[in-house]
């Protein structure tokens, strides 16, 4: 285990309300790693009560004025944003990188699918038109207005601290909202350096706040009178603590949880093809990853070649330093992570399945960092802890079936349904596939199927709960209340009593 000391100085982590950096009032402090050398190289400073309070308060009184800003303005603001986000797609990738782990290719990629979310906000003026209705009856016309809820908060996970902050922030502010985000603490630079691009966007003050912490600063989010909604994405056990709190308190919320994505493997499948799929999905972002593939359903006798083809390629994977060009895969985000995705590979044997990689003993594996080489489980069956839990590491399971139908049931019993993928050649099968299976994102012949931010993200049984999925259009509706004004201007002699219930007339 790691010491939590450094000999050079500790970067200081606090929070953005009002639009500048607030140092914070709590003595509650985490330790921030440098997950590639093990060594501590931050302090985050968790918020108290009264520093949330604060953040909620800013965020309100901006409010009264944002949200009646011009759609223009805001797009304008946007556009600004997301001019800036381009330029300095480099130093927000190496801010994941020094804290997360992840390759700095990687980094750049979420930095990509992040910007695409303000690429689509910035449609805000089409994206916010309500429907209207002319002679509705005679002389009345009825409108729907798309209205912000208020002061709306985002609590977010480590393992994509730039682009899951822009899934909520981007279409929260666009739609007239105020946001008060709170990161992970595992890797909470780069939300400030966002915080500072929007100010540079020409964001007003307390529009956007960011506030660090613990669950302290969830609870006191979970339980403000003032904040109107929750967006959360992170574990299961937590999204649904959030959605359960929020939701008794009245708020709004969609809670995005865990994942256990199957990629099903059909005798018929081009086998190389679904072999670079399965480690590029599985090992990417050591497996940190929701969309990460973590169990491949070999049908038929498609195991065996698979197998073979899946240990040629992830022999020539080479693991180091995000930062370092050559690396393909980083280090866990923690010592504790490490521990915990290590113990799975411990326990599997016990449980009979057969470890055929073993990332725990691997030469060409950096021994400092919280480092874990690829590891391949065979004979994976339902009821192993190393199949029904989320491991979130590198660790790829592969369980074995006769036929289709026992797939697909493996697969819709699992108790997570955020992503799936099937590798075929037959049409039919795969259209079968998209009907039949309960998840809610699928890919065909795609491993890790995120969908544009065009469409909108989230996954169906324990990886969600609320009614309404993230970003793209279901982010417009989750953040925006709809109104719907009838009208009339009649001429005033024409008017009467008429006690009868309104109808068409
Ligand atoms: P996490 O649940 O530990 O933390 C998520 C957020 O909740 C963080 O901001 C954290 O500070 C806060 N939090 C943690 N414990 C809390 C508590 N007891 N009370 C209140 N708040 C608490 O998740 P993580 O480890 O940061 O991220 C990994 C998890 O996120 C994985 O399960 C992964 O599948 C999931 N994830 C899901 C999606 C998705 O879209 N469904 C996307 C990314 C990550």
């Amino acid at each position: 285990m790691p010491v939590a000391e450094s000999p050079v100085a500790l970067k200081e982590i606090c929070h953005w309300i009002g639009g500048s950096l607030v140092p914070g009032s709590a003595a509650n402090v985490g330790v921030l790693w440098d997950p590639a050398t093990g060594k501590q190289q931050g302090k985050v400073h968790f918020a108290s009560e009264a520093d949330v309070d604060l953040a909620i308060a800013t965020a309100k009184t901006a409010f009264s004025d944002w949200r009646t800003s011009t759609l223009s303005r805001r797009s304008e603001i946007l556009f600004r944003l997301r001019e800036l986000v381009d330029a300095n797609r480099r130093h927000i990738a190496e801010l994941i990188t020094s804290e997360h782990g992840k390759t700095i290719a990687d980094a750049m990629g979420e930095v990509a699918r992040g910007l695409e979310n303000i690429e689509f906000a910035c449609g805000i003026p089409t994206l916010l038109k309500g429907g209207m209705s002319e002679h509705a009856s005679r002389g009345v016309d009825v409108y729907q207005l798309k209205q912000p809820l208020g002061v709306v908060a985002g609590i977010t996970p480590f393992n994509f601290p730039a682009m899951v902050p822009m899934w909520m922030f981007a279409n929260a502010i666009a739609c007239g909202n105020c946001f008060i985000l709170k990161p992970s603490e595992k890797d909470p630079s780069v939300s400030l350096f966002l915080a500072e691009l929007l100010k540079r966007a020409g964001l007003p003050d307390g529009v956007f706040s960011v506030i660090q912490g613990d669950k302290v600063a969830v609870n006191c989010l979970l339980n403000h009178p003032d904040v109107k909604a929750i967006s959360f994405v992170g574990s299961t056990p937590i999204a649904k603590y959030i959605y359960e709190t929020a939701t008794r308190n009245g708020k709004r919320v969609q809670a995005l949880g865990g994942a256990k994505n199957h990629m099903l493997v059909l005798p018929d499948a081009d086998l190389n093809m679904a072999a670079d799929a399965a480690v590029s999905a599985a090992y990417g972002s050591a497996g940190e990853r929701c969309m990460a593939i973590s169990v491949v359903v070999a049908v038929g006798n498609v195991a065996d070649p698979l197998i073979q083809a899946i240990k040629e390629r992830v022999a020539r994977i080479k693991v180091g330093p995000g930062s370092e060009a050559s690396s393909e895969m980083g280090p866990l985000i923690s010592p504790e992570h490490q521990q915990k995705v290590l113990s799975y590979i411990d326990g599997a044997p016990k449980e009979g399945a057969a470890v055929v990689l073993d990332g725990r003993h691997q030469d060409s594996i950096p021994s400092e960092g919280f480092f874990v080489g690829p590891c391949l489980l065979d004979q994976v069956q339902p009821g192993m802890r190393c199949y029904d839990d989320e491991i979130f590491g590198p660790v790829l399971s592969v369980v074995r079936t006769a036929t289709y139908q026992q797939a697909l049931q493996l697969i819709n019993q699992n108790p997570f349904g955020n992503g799936t993928a099937i590798f075929t050649r037959d049409g039919g099968a795969a259209r079968q596939f998209q009907a039949d299976v309960e998840v809610g994102m699928v890919g065909i012949n795609v491993p890790i199927p995120v969908p544009m931010a065009y469409y909108s993200f989230g996954g169906w049984k324990a990886s969600l709960f609320g009614d309404l999925h993230m970003y793209g259009p279901e982010g417009i509706q989750f953040y925006t209340r709809a109104k719907v004004v009838t009208s009339r201007w009649p001429d005033p002699s024409t008017s009467k009593v008429d006690l009868g219930f309104p109808q068409v007339r």
